[in-house]
C-alpha cells in the first residue's frame, strides 16, 4: 500500500520525532518511546535544517542516517527526513529513508523543488511536500506538479501555516482556510497538520491539533524531545514524549460521516433550513446591487465621486453595531461588509465609465 493510502486509511495519521536529530541516544530514545506507545506512525527527524539566520544549529547533516537506520532496525518504524536539494536526496536513497518531505522554505523555490524531483526521476519514494511560507497555493499545488511529472504519485501534504509581518499568538498563521481549499481542490491528497510550526509554543498545540480532527484532516505531524527546554532547534514548540502522548489522548476524533439514519434526517431538514436563507441572502444581495446600480447612474449624472468616506464610515458603524446586537462579531460583520462594499465600487466603477 502506497503510504497516501496508509494515511488516508489510518486516521489520525501521527508523524511524529524530534525537530531534529540531535544524537543517537536521542533519536532511539524518543523513537522507541512513540513506537511502544503507539503513537507514532512515522518518525520523523531532520537531518539538514533550513534555519532563518545563518550561524544557528543547522543540523548534524549525514552523520544522523545511520541513527535513524538503528531506529528502522530496532523498532520497525519508518522514518522521513527534510530535503532541500539533490545531494540530501541522494543521501537519503542511500541510507534507506522511507519517505521524504519538501520543507516550507524550499516550496517557495521552484528551481529547488525542480532540483529535487529532477533527483527522484525513476525512484520510488513516498514524498510529503509542505505549504510554501507564503499563503500562495497555486506554488503548494505547483510542487505536487513538479514531482507528478518525474513520476512520483505517492504524495502527501502537510499544512504547517503561513508567516505573516504582523505578530500574531501563532508562529505561523494557520489560515485555515486555505488548507480547506487545497482539500476541495485535491480530495486524493492526505492533508496532515503540523501543529507544531502553525503554534510555535506548547500551550497552542491542543487546541490546533483538535481543530485539525473538527476540520477532518488526516493526521498531524506534532515534534518530541525527550528534553524540549535542551532541543537545538525549536525549542519553545517541542514536547515531551508522554505529554505528546497526553495530548493524543485528549483528542476527540470525530466521524466526517455516519449511517445513521436519525442523525442523517435531522441534519438534512437543518441543512434545507440552510439552503433557504442562503437562497434569501442571494436575492438580498442582488437587490442590494441594483439600488448600488441606480447609484451609480445618479452620481454620475451628478458627477459625484463613488466613495464617500462619511458615508462608508456610518455604514460600518451602524452595521456592526447591529450585528453586535444580535451576536454577530463585529470582525466579521467588517469583512462581509468589505466585499460587499468592494463588489459595489467595482459596479459603480463600470458605470462610470
Ligand atoms: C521542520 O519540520 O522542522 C521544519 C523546518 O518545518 P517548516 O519547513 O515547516 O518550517
Ligand atoms: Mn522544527
Amino acid at each position: 500500500m502506497s503510504l497516501s493510502q496508509e494515511i488516508k486509511k489510518n486516521k489520525p495519521f501521527l508523524i511524529t520525532g524530534p525537530c531534529s536529530a540531535e544524537s543517537e541516544e536521542q533519536v532511539l530514545q524518543t523513537g522507541e518511546y512513540l513506537k511502544s506507545h503507539g503513537i507514532c506512525d512515522l518518525f520523523r527527524a531532520g537531518v539538514w535544517k533550513p534555519r532563518t539566520r545563518p550561524n544557528s544549529f543547522e543540523g548534524v547533516g549525514v552523520k544522523a542516517l545511520p541513527w535513524l537506520q538503528k531506529l528502522q532496525n530496532n523498532t520497525g518504524l519508518k522514518v522521513c527526513v527534510e530535503v532541500a536539494k539533490a545531494k540530501h536526496v541522494e543521501e537519503s536513497l542511500k541510507a534507506g529513508i522511507d519517505a521524504l518531505w519538501i520543507g516550507a522554505r524550499t516550496t517557495v523555490s521552484p528551481f529547488a523543488v525542480q532540483e529535487i524531483a529532477e533527483s527522484l526521476r525513476g525512484v520510488d519514494i513516498p514524498v510529503l511536500i509542505k505549504n510554501p511560507v507564503n499563503p500562495e497555493l497555486a506554488l503548494w499545488e505547483g510542487a505536487f506538479e513538479r514531482m507528478q511529472a518525474v513520476g512520483i504519485n505517492d504524495l502527501s501534504a502537510i499544512h504547517r501555516g503561513f508567516s505573516s509581518y504582523t505578530p500574531n499568538i501563532y508562529r505561523n498563521t494557520p489560515r485555515w482556510e486555505i488548507a480547506i481549499e487545497f482539500k476541495r481542490l485535491n480530495p486524493e491528497i492526505p492533508l496532515i497538520i503540523d501543529p507544531s510550526h502553525i503554534c510555535g509554543k506548547r500551550e497552542l498545540l491542543a487546541l490546533v491539533s483538535q481543530k485539525a480532527m473538527d476540520l477532518d484532516m488526516d493526521g498531524l505531524m506534532l515534534e518530541t524531545h525527550p528534553e524540549p527546554e535542551k532541543a537545538l532547534s525549536d525549542p519553545q514548540q517541542q514536547l515531551k514524549p508522554a505529554d505528546l502522548k497526553l495530548l493524543l489522548d485528549g483528542l476527540l476524533v470525530r466521524k466526517a460521516e455516519i449511517s445513521d439514519p436519525i442523525f442523517e434526517n435531522k441534519l438534512g431538514e437543518l441543512r434545507e433550513k440552510i439552503d433557504r436563507l442562503d437562497e434569501d441572502l442571494i436575492q438580498l444581495l442582488a437587490s442590494r446591487m441594483k439600488i448600488i446600480e441606480e447609484i451609480g447612474k445618479y452620481k454620475k449624472q451628478n458627477n459625484i465621486t463613488i466613495l464617500q468616506v462619511k458615508r462608508w464610515n456610518e455604514i460600518l458603524n451602524l452595521r456592526t453595531s447591529a450585528g453586535n446586537s444580535v451576536g454577530l462579531s463585529e470582525e466579521f460583520i467588517f469583512k462581509i461588509l468589505e466585499l460587499i462594499h468592494q463588489e459595489s465600487i467595482r459596479t459603480q466603477h463600470s458605470i462610470m465609465g
